[in-house]
């Protein structure tokens, strides 16, 4: 506990406690140390003010702010600032006394310190820095900005295969951007910025692989609105549905577009009613989302959509932070095998400029060119503008955050301070090898998206002699009741870019559950990969420890439970060891025992000539006249 608050609590001075503590040689409380051992508080506290205790104990926890420095830390916690600098810097963060830490950091450092923290704010809003679930009001900066401006809305369109994204997205910029030479008009973009009625929309591509559901997931969270392409002669179709799944989690409202109404065997109604059927109800029908009939192949009613987006921009008041430094989120990132890596970004708050010393997550750069989507040169770019720049060394992730510094060194520090955050975290790992035999996993990610990504990529893992079993999943923070649950069904938790919550990581090293965390959904897949070898190529060799007769069988009335009698011929039969059941030579299968009597008495071990009762499970039936010899399993290594 900290000495002040422990002041305040006992209401003496500081010094005052130090003295009444010597003479009491109560330990703690010499010298500088600002953090007083919880027993030492307890002891001072039972001379001073023995009817506070109680409040002592509610009082004892440490709240951390989101952000604080590092010496705010170490007061805090009652460390010497020295030791939580080398503490940082053993981690791979260099950070000096005054530069800010955020929540996580200073937790992990302070588990590593043996002090346990809290998060001053609730739970769930002591978000990591790292995690790239965007946060539209974090990624613009709203609640903390000073200097706010209105912004466009930012759009992106989603919809099932075929229902017509690429066509409306097409038919939007045509009519809509001053098409130049360099902008070919056969060239496909599908994130641009676009003036209609005077005011700029952004529309943005979610990234382009199909077949990775999470960041898709995550392109739904960095738009303001979604407009949601439905084919009026299919109605809604899987894709349509994981999109409505989606705009739910991430609380993005949807504009429904019911496309290709330019075909006879369209039906509007009937599309509405199946969509309504998922939880948006069109507004005429005293919903809240508007649904909207188009054709987007013949420019039919894209204005009405446009102006509903403007509508619903409005109604929203969208606000941007022009404050410095300029700062942008990372739609997708690629190498482009001739100017290397190339990363589409939206600028979320100022601007960028040609020249700027920047850090993207881990890595740090300098912005070499900046390219508007129709492939135009730009010195710099705006709020809410799409561009692709070059100039980052290597690949980063989409919702990486990319922000301006004054100097390359700056940038290099803050990002080596993520890369430091990212490993730090990586290592955040209660490694334990699962029991031989299947393997349970309890699923837990940012978003439905990415868990279901992580569900298609396990399942697609070959299984042949080990199987893997998924015992449960959900989405979220690896809660407490994760951690427990996972313990129960000794299953290994796979958090796919989440968190812990600080009490889910108290118990899991408790409790030794096995957590495997990470961003990056390969490591987590080679983790199952490398479980699923270890564990087949682990030989067992089995010692029969004892025979016996099965005398005879008696009625059981409790189901799944046989019980029978007999004599142990050779060895001996231990209860905690399995049963073999032997008929005519044959291996018929094993049976767990559930209790061993002698007498009618629980017993631990049967010997030769012995005669015995038991109870057992499993799914062999035992007769009168089979032999059980009881097995011991070892596992060579
Ligand atoms: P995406 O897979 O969602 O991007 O769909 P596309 O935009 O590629 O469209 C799929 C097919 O539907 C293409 O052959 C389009 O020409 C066609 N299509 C798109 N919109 C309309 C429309 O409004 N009317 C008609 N008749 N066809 C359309």
């Amino acid at each position: 506990m900290n000495i002040s608050t422990l002041a305040k609590l006992l209401r003496k001075t500081i010094p005052q406690l130090r003295e009444i503590a010597q003479e009491h040689g109560i330990p703690g409380f010499q010298g500088r140390n600002t953090r007083i051992p919880y027993n030492s508080a307890i002891a001072i506290t039972k001379i001073l003010a023995p009817e506070r205790l109680e409040k002592l104990k509610d009082d004892d926890k440490i709240y951390l702010p989101p952000s604080l420095t590092v010496a705010e830390l170490a007061e805090a916690i009652g460390k010497p600032p020295g030791i939580v600098v080398k503490t940082l810097i053993m981690n791979g963060v260099m950070a000096t006394l005054n530069e800010k830490i955020d929540y996580d950091t200073a937790y992990l450092i302070s588990q590593e310190l043996g002090v346990e923290v809290y998060p001053e704010t609730k739970e769930e809003e002591a978000v990591s820095t790292t995690t790239t679930i965007v946060n539209l009001e974090k990624v613009f900066n709203t609640k903390t900005g000073t200097n706010l401006v209105k912004r466009p809305p930012v759009v992106t369109v989603m919809g099932h295969v075929d229902h017509g994204k690429t066509t409306l997205l097409d038919t939007i910029r045509k009519t809509n951007v001053v098409a130049t030479e360099a902008g070919a008009i056969t060239q496909h973009v599908s994130s641009y910025k676009i003036e209609y009625k005077g005011q700029p929309i952004t529309f943005i591509d979610t990234p382009g692989h199909e077949a990775f559901t999470a960041m898709r997931a995550r392109g739904t969270q960095l738009a303001d609105f979604i407009i949601l392409m439905v084919s009026a002669v299919e109605g809604p179709k899987p894709q349509t549905i994981e999109v409505i799944e989606r705009a739910k989690i991430s609380k993005t409202p949807v504009i429904v577009a019911l496309n290709k109404i330019d075909l006879p065997n369209a039906d509007v109604e009937k599309a509405k009613a199946d969509i309504a059927k998922f939880g948006l109800v069109p507004e005429e029908w005293g919903g809240d989302t508007p649904f909207i009939p188009i054709s987007a192949k013949n420019n039919i009613n894209i204005d009405k959509l446009l102006d509903t987006v403007l509508l619903l921009a409005d109604l929203a008041n969208l606000l941007g932070c022009m404050d410095q430094p300029g700062q942008a989120v990372v739609v997708e990132s690629y190498i482009d095998n001739h100017i290397g890596v190339v990363t589409k970004i939206l600028v979320t708050r100022y601007k960028l400029k040609v020249g700027d010393f920047v850090s993207c997550g881990p890595v740090a750069g300098k912005i070499r060119t900046i390219k508007d989507t129709e492939g135009r040169s730009q010195a710099e770019a705006s709020l809410c503008d799409p561009v692709e720049i070059t100039g980052l060394p290597e690949i980063v992730n989409t919702g990486d955050l990319l922000t301006v510094h004054d100097t390359q060194k700056a940038a290099q520090m803050a990002a080596d301070m993520e890369k430091a955050k990212r490993n730090f975290k990586r290592t955040y790992i209660y490694k334990q090898e699962p029991n031989s035999g299947d393997i349970n996993l309890f699923l837990k990610a940012d978003v439905n998206g990415s868990l279901e990504a992580l569900k298609e990529s396990i399942l697609k893992i070959p299984q042949e002699e080990v199987r893997l079993k998924i015992v449960g999943e959900g989405i979220g923070k690896v809660s407490e009741a994760d951690v427990e649950f996972a313990n129960v069904t000794k299953a290994t938790i796979l958090a796919f870019h989440t968190d812990v919550l600080p009490k889910a990581a108290e118990i899991l090293s408790k409790l030794k559950v096995n957590l495997i965390q990470s961003s990056i959904i390969y490591e987590l897949l080679e983790w199952v990969e490398e479980q699923l070898l270890k564990n087949k190529k682990r030989q067992t060799k089995i010692e029969v420890l004892g025979k016996a007769e099965v005398l005879a069988k008696f009625k059981s009335d409790k189901p799944g439970i046989q019980i029978f009698g007999g004599e142990v011929k050779w060895g001996k039969i231990l209860d905690n060891k399995e049963l073999r059941v032997i008929r005519n030579g044959q291996d018929l299968g094993r049976l767990e025992i559930v209790e061993l009597q002698r007498n009618k008495v629980k017993v631990k071990e049967i010997n030769i000539a012995q005669q015995f009762g038991v109870s057992v499970k499993g799914k062999v039936k035992v007769e009168a006249g089979d032999f059980v010899e009881c097995i011991d399993e070892i596992v060579l290594e």
